[in-house]
Protein backbone atom coordinates (compact mmCIF):
# COMPACT_ATOMS: atom_id res chain seq x y z
CA UNK A 1 0.00 0.00 0.00
CA UNK A 2 1.86 3.32 -1.13
CA UNK A 3 0.89 6.63 0.28
CA UNK A 4 -2.42 7.87 -0.61
CA UNK A 5 -1.31 11.23 0.36
CA UNK A 6 -3.35 13.24 3.25
CA UNK A 7 -6.10 16.36 1.85
CA UNK A 8 -4.61 18.15 5.02
CA UNK A 9 -2.46 21.06 4.40
CA UNK A 10 1.23 19.98 4.60
CA UNK A 11 3.80 22.13 6.12
CA UNK A 12 7.27 21.36 5.00
CA UNK A 13 10.07 22.11 7.86
CA UNK A 14 13.50 22.60 6.52
CA UNK A 15 16.66 21.55 8.02
CA UNK A 16 17.56 19.14 11.06
CA UNK A 17 20.03 16.85 10.79
CA UNK A 18 23.57 17.34 8.69
CA UNK A 19 25.53 14.10 9.26
CA UNK A 20 25.98 11.65 6.43
CA UNK A 21 25.40 8.61 5.59
CA UNK A 22 25.34 4.94 6.93
CA UNK A 23 26.57 4.08 10.71
CA UNK A 24 26.87 8.02 11.68
CA UNK A 25 26.53 9.67 14.19
CA UNK A 26 24.05 12.58 14.66
CA UNK A 27 25.22 16.40 13.84
CA UNK A 28 22.77 19.40 14.13
CA UNK A 29 22.68 21.75 10.64
CA UNK A 30 24.64 24.28 11.86
CA UNK A 31 21.50 26.50 11.64
CA UNK A 32 20.02 24.56 14.56
CA UNK A 33 23.12 24.74 16.32
CA UNK A 34 22.99 28.56 16.12
CA UNK A 35 19.60 28.49 17.15
CA UNK A 36 20.71 26.75 20.49
CA UNK A 37 23.60 28.68 21.51
CA UNK A 38 20.87 31.70 21.46
CA UNK A 39 18.65 29.77 23.67
CA UNK A 40 21.62 28.73 25.83
CA UNK A 41 22.63 32.59 26.37
CA UNK A 42 18.83 33.53 26.96
CA UNK A 43 18.61 30.86 29.32
CA UNK A 44 21.84 31.89 31.18
CA UNK A 45 20.91 35.26 31.43
CA UNK A 46 17.44 34.34 33.12
CA UNK A 47 19.25 31.92 35.15
CA UNK A 48 21.38 35.11 36.09
CA UNK A 49 18.52 36.94 36.89
CA UNK A 50 16.75 34.46 39.17
CA UNK A 51 19.63 33.92 41.33
CA UNK A 52 20.11 38.08 41.68
CA UNK A 53 16.19 38.00 42.73
CA UNK A 54 17.27 35.46 45.05
CA UNK A 55 20.42 37.46 46.24
CA UNK A 56 18.22 40.36 47.04
CA UNK A 57 15.62 38.02 48.84
CA UNK A 58 18.46 36.83 50.96
CA UNK A 59 19.44 40.04 51.98
CA UNK A 60 16.22 40.68 52.34
CA UNK A 61 15.87 37.91 55.61
CA UNK A 62 19.06 39.64 57.33
CA UNK A 63 17.45 42.71 58.08
CA UNK A 64 14.33 43.21 60.51
CA UNK A 65 11.95 43.70 60.08
CA UNK A 66 11.18 41.83 57.40
CA UNK A 67 8.41 42.41 54.87
CA UNK A 68 6.27 38.95 53.68
CA UNK A 69 5.06 40.82 50.67
CA UNK A 70 8.77 41.89 49.06
CA UNK A 71 9.94 38.26 49.93
CA UNK A 72 7.29 36.80 47.68
CA UNK A 73 7.54 39.29 45.41
CA UNK A 74 10.79 38.49 44.91
CA UNK A 75 10.76 34.90 45.13
CA UNK A 76 7.88 35.27 42.30
CA UNK A 77 10.38 37.26 39.97
CA UNK A 78 13.20 34.67 40.63
CA UNK A 79 10.68 32.01 39.65
CA UNK A 80 9.26 33.30 36.36
CA UNK A 81 13.63 33.54 35.37
CA UNK A 82 14.11 30.21 36.76
CA UNK A 83 11.62 28.95 34.54
CA UNK A 84 12.33 30.61 31.28
CA UNK A 85 15.47 29.42 31.49
CA UNK A 86 14.82 26.24 32.43
CA UNK A 87 12.49 26.10 28.93
CA UNK A 88 15.23 27.31 26.81
CA UNK A 89 17.97 25.20 27.88
CA UNK A 90 15.78 21.99 27.32
CA UNK A 91 14.85 23.51 24.08
CA UNK A 92 18.37 24.15 23.03
CA UNK A 93 19.43 20.77 24.34
CA UNK A 94 16.66 19.39 21.66
CA UNK A 95 18.26 20.93 19.14
CA UNK A 96 21.60 20.33 19.86
CA UNK A 97 21.70 17.10 21.80
CA UNK A 98 24.77 15.97 23.58
CA UNK A 99 26.15 12.55 23.82
CA UNK A 100 25.78 9.88 25.54
CA UNK A 101 29.15 8.98 25.34
CA UNK A 102 30.18 11.30 28.05
CA UNK A 103 27.53 10.37 31.15
CA UNK A 104 28.73 13.44 33.32
CA UNK A 105 28.96 15.93 30.92
CA UNK A 106 25.20 14.31 29.57
CA UNK A 107 23.59 14.47 32.98
CA UNK A 108 24.77 17.64 33.68
CA UNK A 109 23.49 19.37 30.53
CA UNK A 110 20.12 17.76 30.50
CA UNK A 111 19.69 18.54 33.77
CA UNK A 112 21.36 21.70 34.65
CA UNK A 113 17.96 23.76 34.82
CA UNK A 114 16.97 21.49 37.98
CA UNK A 115 20.82 22.21 39.30
CA UNK A 116 20.42 26.19 38.65
CA UNK A 117 16.46 26.04 40.61
CA UNK A 118 18.14 24.08 43.14
CA UNK A 119 20.43 26.54 43.79
CA UNK A 120 18.31 29.37 43.61
CA UNK A 121 15.69 28.03 45.86
CA UNK A 122 16.94 25.60 47.92
CA UNK A 123 18.85 27.57 50.02
CA UNK A 124 15.71 30.26 50.51
CA UNK A 125 13.94 27.75 52.25
CA UNK A 126 16.24 26.36 54.52
CA UNK A 127 17.12 30.64 55.19
CA UNK A 128 13.30 31.17 56.12
CA UNK A 129 12.54 27.95 58.18
CA UNK A 130 15.90 28.77 60.01
CA UNK A 131 15.83 32.37 60.29
CA UNK A 132 15.41 34.19 63.73
CA UNK A 133 14.20 37.47 62.88
CA UNK A 134 10.39 36.15 61.51
CA UNK A 135 7.54 34.70 63.24
CA UNK A 136 5.74 31.33 63.30
CA UNK A 137 3.67 31.92 60.55
CA UNK A 138 5.58 34.26 58.20
CA UNK A 139 8.15 31.50 58.45
CA UNK A 140 5.63 29.15 57.30
CA UNK A 141 4.04 31.22 54.67
CA UNK A 142 7.17 32.52 52.92
CA UNK A 143 8.76 29.23 53.29
CA UNK A 144 5.46 27.16 51.58
CA UNK A 145 6.24 29.91 48.86
CA UNK A 146 9.58 29.13 48.55
CA UNK A 147 9.15 25.17 48.41
CA UNK A 148 6.84 25.44 46.14
CA UNK A 149 9.15 27.79 44.01
CA UNK A 150 11.15 24.80 44.02
CA UNK A 151 9.01 22.29 43.55
CA UNK A 152 8.51 24.10 40.05
CA UNK A 153 11.95 24.75 39.43
CA UNK A 154 12.79 21.57 39.47
CA UNK A 155 10.19 20.29 37.57
CA UNK A 156 10.41 22.36 34.68
CA UNK A 157 13.97 21.88 35.07
CA UNK A 158 14.43 18.43 34.99
CA UNK A 159 14.10 16.66 31.58
CA UNK A 160 13.03 13.20 32.23
CA UNK A 161 13.76 11.67 28.28
CA UNK A 162 16.69 14.05 27.33
CA UNK A 163 17.87 14.38 23.86
CA UNK A 164 21.00 12.59 22.74
CA UNK A 165 22.72 12.28 19.58
CA UNK A 166 23.11 8.63 19.84
CA UNK A 167 18.91 8.23 19.97
CA UNK A 168 18.93 10.89 17.47
CA UNK A 169 20.79 8.47 14.89
CA UNK A 170 19.23 5.42 15.95
CA UNK A 171 16.01 7.02 15.33
CA UNK A 172 17.03 8.02 12.00
CA UNK A 173 18.15 5.02 10.97
CA UNK A 174 15.07 3.56 11.92
CA UNK A 175 13.13 5.73 9.81
CA UNK A 176 15.65 5.71 7.10
CA UNK A 177 15.56 1.28 7.38
CA UNK A 178 12.01 1.64 6.47
CA UNK A 179 11.22 4.12 4.26
CA UNK A 180 14.82 4.57 2.81
CA UNK A 181 14.77 8.78 3.59
CA UNK A 182 14.29 10.74 6.99
CA UNK A 183 11.16 12.27 6.26
CA UNK A 184 8.59 12.19 9.07
CA UNK A 185 4.95 13.55 9.50
CA UNK A 186 3.40 15.13 12.59
CA UNK A 187 0.84 17.02 13.72
CA UNK A 188 0.69 20.08 16.62
CA UNK A 189 -1.46 18.24 19.25
CA UNK A 190 0.57 14.42 18.46
CA UNK A 191 2.79 12.76 20.19
CA UNK A 192 4.01 10.35 17.62
CA UNK A 193 5.86 10.81 14.61
CA UNK A 194 4.54 8.87 11.35
CA UNK A 195 5.70 7.75 8.04
CA UNK A 196 3.01 8.09 6.25
CA UNK A 197 1.13 10.93 5.52
CA UNK A 198 -2.34 9.27 5.05
CA UNK A 199 -1.78 7.39 8.58
CA UNK A 200 -5.34 7.38 10.39
CA UNK A 201 -4.05 9.14 13.20
CA UNK A 202 -3.38 12.49 11.87
CA UNK A 203 -5.88 12.39 9.28
CA UNK A 204 -8.85 12.97 12.10
CA UNK A 205 -11.35 15.63 12.30
CA UNK A 206 -9.11 18.06 14.76
CA UNK A 207 -5.92 18.05 12.74
CA UNK A 208 -5.55 20.74 9.58
CA UNK A 209 -2.11 21.18 9.38
CA UNK A 210 0.68 18.04 8.96
CA UNK A 211 4.14 19.28 9.56
CA UNK A 212 6.90 17.08 7.40
CA UNK A 213 10.73 17.59 8.08
CA UNK A 214 12.99 15.49 9.55
CA UNK A 215 13.24 13.05 12.75
CA UNK A 216 15.26 15.36 14.48
CA UNK A 217 12.98 18.58 13.20
CA UNK A 218 9.71 16.57 15.10
CA UNK A 219 11.92 16.39 18.41
CA UNK A 220 13.13 19.99 18.05
CA UNK A 221 9.80 21.39 17.43
CA UNK A 222 7.60 19.28 19.06
CA UNK A 223 9.76 17.27 21.35
CA UNK A 224 7.89 13.83 19.82
CA UNK A 225 10.61 11.15 19.75
CA UNK A 226 8.15 7.73 19.14
CA UNK A 227 7.20 6.39 16.02
CA UNK A 228 3.78 5.36 15.38
CA UNK A 229 3.53 1.75 15.70
CA UNK A 230 0.89 1.72 13.06
CA UNK A 231 3.47 3.17 10.47
CA UNK A 232 6.24 1.13 11.34
CA UNK A 233 3.82 -2.11 11.27
CA UNK A 234 3.08 -1.17 7.70
CA UNK A 235 6.36 0.07 6.81
CA UNK A 236 7.85 -2.91 8.22
CA UNK A 237 5.21 -5.06 6.21
CA UNK A 238 5.88 -3.68 2.85
CA UNK A 239 9.61 -3.76 3.60
CA UNK A 240 8.95 -7.63 4.30
CA UNK A 241 11.18 -6.31 7.83
CA UNK A 242 10.70 -8.70 10.31
CA UNK A 243 8.17 -7.09 13.05
CA UNK A 244 10.71 -7.38 15.62
CA UNK A 245 9.64 -4.62 18.31
CA UNK A 246 6.44 -3.48 17.34
CA UNK A 247 4.55 -5.55 20.04
CA UNK A 248 1.91 -3.79 21.55
CA UNK A 249 0.49 -2.20 18.45
CA UNK A 250 -2.42 -3.01 19.38
CA UNK A 251 -2.81 -1.54 21.97
CA UNK A 252 -1.46 1.80 21.30
CA UNK A 253 -4.21 2.51 18.07
CA UNK A 254 -2.47 5.33 16.56
CA UNK A 255 -6.20 7.51 17.16
CA UNK A 256 -5.34 7.18 20.44
CA UNK A 257 -1.90 8.01 20.51
CA UNK A 258 -2.70 11.65 19.09
CA UNK A 259 -5.07 12.34 21.92
CA UNK A 260 -2.50 11.60 24.19
ZN1 LIG B 1 1.08 6.72 11.82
Amino acid sequence: MPDKGTKKKITRIDGGDASPGEGRSFTPTADSRSQALKFRIIAAVSWVIAIGFEIGAIVLLQRPPISTTWLIVLIAAALVFAVIGNLLWKKSNRLDPASEKEPVKFFIQNQLGAIISTIAFLPLVILVLTNKNMDKKQKGIVGAVAGVALLIGLGTGIDFNPPSQEKYAQETARVEQLMDNNLVYWTKSGTRYHLYSDCSAINTRKTDEIFQGTVAKARELKNINQLCRFCENKAAKEKGLQLKDVTGAEETAPAEAETR
